[in-house]
């Protein structure tokens, strides 16, 4: 069985859980890799990549 972790982010230094949900979820996926930032920080990165991509898809046309 699975138990909440405590994290450490890579980006913001604050402390956050990998619950033991997201801890199953991870190892169905068959992700090794524990998650190393919060999910702040994760929802930022992929908001920022989602933007870069729009911007160079429009500079694409
Ligand atoms: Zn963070």
């Amino acid at each position: 069985m699975y138990q909440d972790k405590s994290i450490v982010c890579k980006d913001c230094g604050s402390e956050f859980t990998f619950t033991s949900s997201e801890q199953a979820f991870y190892a169905e996926k068959g992700f090794d890799n524990e998650p190393k930032r919060c999910k702040t920080c994760r929802d930022a990165r992929k908001k920022q990549s989602n933007q870069q991509t729009n911007r160079e898809n429009r500079s694409l046309r």
